[in-house]
C-alpha cells in the first residue's frame, strides 16, 4: 500500500536536545502542540524532553487571571466599605438622636420655673429659724 503525502505542506522545525545535543526535526504544528501542552517527548536517543516555557497565550491567560482575581478582591473591598459606610450613618444617626434628645431635655430643664425650687428652699430655711 502507498500512502501519498504532500510534502510541500509539511512544515518541518528544528530542535536540539537539551541532554545530548543531537539536531533533530519535527513538524511544527507537533513541536507547537508540544510546546502548548508541555508534554514530554524523546529525542532519537531516548532523552525525555518538554517545553517548560509558557506561551505567550498561557502568560496571557495568567495575567487575565491575576487581573480577575485582584477585581474579585476589590469588589470584595468595595463591598465591605460599603457596609462599613451603612453602619456608620446608622451610628450617626442615632447620634443626632441623642443629641437632640439631651438638647430637648436640657431646654426642658432649663424653662423648667426656679421659683418652685426656690419656693422650697426658702420654706426649709424659714421653718428651721421661725
Ligand atoms: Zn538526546
Amino acid at each position: 500500500m502507498k500512502i501519498d503525502i504532500d510534502k510541500s505542506s509539511l512544515e518541518m522545525t528544528e530542535w536540539t536536545c537539551c541532554a545530548c545535543g543531537c539536531v533533530q526535526w519535527m513538524p511544527t504544528d507537533h513541536n507547537d502542540s508540544l510546546r502548548r501542552s508541555h508534554k514530554t517527548f524523546y529525542c532519537v536517543n531516548g532523552h525525555s524532553q518538554h517545553y517548560p516555557k509558557k506561551t505567550p497565550i498561557e502568560e496571557v491567560e495568567e495575567k487575565l487571571m491575576n487581573e480577575y482575581s485582584k477585581n474579585a478582591q476589590l469588589e470584595s473591598r468595595i463591598k465591605k466599605l460599603e457596609k462599613e459606610r451603612t453602619q456608620i450613618v446608622d451610628l450617626t444617626t442615632v447620634l443626632k438622636d441623642i443629641k437632640e434628645s439631651q438638647n430637648a431635655i436640657r431646654s426642658f430643664h432649663a424653662n423648667q420655673p426656679q421659683k418652685s425650687k426656690s419656693k422650697s428652699f426658702l420654706k426649709r430655711i424659714f421653718s428651721n429659724h421661725s
